[in-house]
């Protein structure tokens, strides 16, 4: 871990970043490629030490209220948090500016800040977004070896279900010739019935890879599936959208569940309801969030 003085810390889309890195191990991590030009390894977290400061500065010059975004790149609950908690700080900072959050993330860590949370939500907006990818336990820690297992996660979203926070799902990735399986995506589906998601975003069954990525995944494949590897290979060589081949039976499971519960599947459907914010929703003061 190093920690730095960020300059800024919303993008022009209102989120933010508060570690750079990640300790938690997919193996599929789109967040370690090249592109992004990290100049640290990746698990040798980059901590965004004056974030509390920069985002209350950045939310007081703000002319509306809106949604704050957090998780797209990097974890919020990464193992540091825990003692860090400058996840924590900057909902605390949202919640006391009367600000709406949206936020995305893996780990069941989210649980230690509900108070926050349901805060937020009973005076604005809050939306909690989980990631799963792997019914079956087992291959999940293969999978995801750092990170809440898919089990833990949907207790985690039951508990948002039972605190009245709207939760959205995001099914991906999924790795061909790995979990891109009906059983496996039967049972992920089955979660979200059952935790009443609001939404459910998936915009394929696949992954993608890129320099960076790729060769991790690669290596991770060798490991733990030998030969697969040289399957990918044949079948993508370096293709940046690896589409499996069971893409549309699946995508229709998907679909076809989610009409049946009221799901919400439509992309722009979701990135709406989790950008919209209502300005009429009564406002925080200082005094009434604590
Ligand atoms: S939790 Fe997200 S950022 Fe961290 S390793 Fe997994 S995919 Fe990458």
């Amino acid at each position: 871990m190093h920690k730095v003085k960020a300059k800024g810390i919303l993008s022009a889309s209102n989120g933010m970043n508060l570690y750079r890195g990640c300790t938690h191990g997919c193996i599929y991590c789109d967040s370690r490629s090249k592109c992004y030009q990290m100049d640290h390894d990746f698990e040798d977290i980059e901590v965004k030490e004056n974030a509390p400061e920069l985002l209350a500065d950045a939310l007081s010059r703000k002319r509306k209220k809106c949604m704050i975004g957090t998780g797209s790149m990097t974890d919020p609950y990464l193992h540091l948090e825990q003692h860090l908690r400058l996840t924590r700080r900057c909902i605390e900072i949202i919640g006391q500016m009367g600000f709406g959050l949206s936020i995305l993330t893996k780990s069941t860590g989210i649980l230690r800040d509900l108070d926050l949370l349901k805060q937020i939500h009973q005076r604005s907006k809050c939306v909690v977004q989980m990631t799963l990818t792997t019914f079956d336990e087992e291959l999940c820690k293969v999978l995801e070896p750092g990170v809440s297992t898919t089990r833990e996660r949907v207790e985690a979203l039951k508990i948002f279900r039972d605190n009245g926070i709207p939760t959205v799902v995001w099914l991906c990735p999924f790795l061909p010739f790995i979990n891109d399986t009906e059983e496996n995506i039967r049972g992920l589906l089955d979660y979200c019935v059952e935790a009443k998601v609001k939404g459910i975003l998936c915009y394929g069954i696949g992954l993608t890879l890129r320099d960076g990525n790729r060769e991790y995944f690669y290596q991770k494949l060798d490991q733990h599936f030998p030969g697969l590897k040289e399957k990918y290979m044949a079948a993508y060589r370096n293709a940046y959208e690896l589409v499996s081949p069971n893409h549309e039976p699946l995508m229709k499971l998907v679909r076809d569940t989610c009409r049946e519960n009221d799901i919400l599947f439509d992309m722009d459907q979701i990135w709406n309801y989790l950008c919209e914010f209502d300005q009429t929703s009564e406002q925080l003061t200082f005094d009434d969030f604590w």
